[in-house]
């Protein structure tokens, strides 16, 4: 497919299935699995997964492109359907030919999930400082441990879990687990405030037995370091894509509302604010799209495992998300005002979109803990130079 052919695609799919009826997708107790088997059925599931393996093979700057249009109807679905993007890339790069072979086809061919699990609750963001364990057993591994948060693992094929070696407690392992793996139990799901099309769990593992070739080559915690720049980039491409339906938003209401007497959309200080959603709508497309080319150019080098290992967390992905985080937040809270009162009901989607950008700035490593990766790996190093 041409590029934009799948972008017609997804615009189409968003159109038909999520528009008018994110309210509903908001309200649902269980994920909305049938509107993800319709996305499949588009051809376009697992988008980025590499030829090789029957997928596309598209790349990070045209995942900014359908994410931002997924996000455009619903952040919630836009997160479920790009969040493998994590688990696929750790183990196409770092997984065995065996593996990859043994995961990556069914997954293509069968349209499913995948999911990583690595936070826990007593470690947070120190993930140096995770409880769950893996040690050998023979031609074995065996896993034990309690995962905080991870998104579509009860309907995923398989999960990626961050570990501690039981034998060298300085070791981290990464892991993949089949989903029906004995001795993996989804403990219960979150009832979140935003994202509510996505599903996350508590997962616990308990003297669970997977292969040992089901090990990723590398130091864990590196590895999902270098699994979060697609990631993160995508989370802030959902943040542009709520900011350009909160813009949207705001004109409709505009044209209705009215004004000393005219339009609301007549008025100079709305025309204001909408003429700085539209600044930072364009600051952040171009960030995220910058990321994404970054991404790209890596990902396209014959050495690009042994380059992200040497790399780890990529800049422009860690700018990307808390600079698009930041604003669509900011975008969202002075479009609430601008609904007046109606804007604090369900009447209208501001208070979910506001609901639903607030994630941004948190999942994959809240603001704080970004910005003190970025003064560590990127502000020191150049002061050191001078
Ligand atoms: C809907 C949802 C889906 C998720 N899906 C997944 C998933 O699929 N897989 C997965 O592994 N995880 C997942 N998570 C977990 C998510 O990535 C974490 O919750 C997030 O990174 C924040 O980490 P934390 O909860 O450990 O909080 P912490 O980072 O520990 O934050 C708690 C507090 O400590 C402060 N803090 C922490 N570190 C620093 C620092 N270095 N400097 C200053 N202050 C700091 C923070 O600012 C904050 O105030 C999900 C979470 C949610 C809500």
């Amino acid at each position: 497919m041409s590029e934009p052919e799948h972008l017609d695609t997804v615009r189409k799919f968003v159109a038909q299935e999520v528009l008018g009826r994110e309210t509903h997708l908001d309200s649902l107790a269980d994920a909305p699995l049938a509107l993800y088997e319709r996305f499949a059925e588009t051809g376009l599931m697992n988008w980025w997964v590499p030829e090789e393996h029957g997928g596309l093979g598209l790349g990070l700057e045209d995942s900014v492109r359908i994410v931002s249009e997924l996000a455009y109807g619903d952040a919630g679905v836009a997160f479920t359907l790009f969040l493998p993007i994590l688990t696929t890339s750790m183990v196409s790069w770092y997984g065995s030919a065996e593996l990859k072979e043994k995961l990556l086809d069914p997954l293509v061919a069968h349209r499913g999930f995948c999911a990583t699990l690595g936070s826990e609750h007593e470690a947070g963001s120190e993930l140096a400082k995770i409880s769950t364990v893996v040690r050998r057993d023979g031609e074995g591994l065996v896993l034990d441990g309690t995962k905080a948060f991870s998104t579509s693992t009860d309907f995923a094929q398989f999960l990626v879990v961050i570990a501690r070696s039981a034998e060298n407690p300085t070791r981290y392992l990464a892991v993949a687990v089949e989903r029906d793996a004995p001795g993996l139990r989804i403990d219960k799901r979150w009832d979140v405030i935003g994202l509510r099309a996505s599903a996350t769990y508590q997962v616990s593992f308990s003297d669970c037995h997977v292969p040992a070739g089901n090990a990723l080559d590398g130091h864990g915690l590196r590895l999902l370091e270098i699994g979060l720049n697609a990631s993160r980039i995508l989370i802030a491409a959902t943040a542009l894509g709520v900011a350009r339906r909160i813009r949207d938003l705001c004109m409709e209401y505009a044209k209705t509302k009215s004004l000393k007497g005219a339009p609301l959309v007549n008025d100079a200080v709305f025309a204001g604010r909408l003429g700085q959603f539209e600044m930072q709508i364009e600051v952040m497309a171009n960030q995220c799209l910058a990321a994404a080319r970054t991404y790209d150019a890596t990902a396209a080098r014959p050495d690009a495992a042994r380059t992200l290992l040497r790399q780890g967390a990529q800049k422009s992905a860690l700018t990307a998300k808390m600079f698009c985080g930041q604003t669509a937040w900011q975008i969202a809270s002075t479009a609430s005002e601008m609904f007046g009162g109606i804007g604090y009901t369900h009447d209208v989607p501001i208070g979910k979109l506001l609901r639903d950008v607030r994630h941004a700035s948190i999942i994959e490593g809240g603001d704080d803990v970004l910005r003190d990766l970025v003064f560590h790996r990127f502000v020191v190093p150049t002061a050191k130079r001078t």
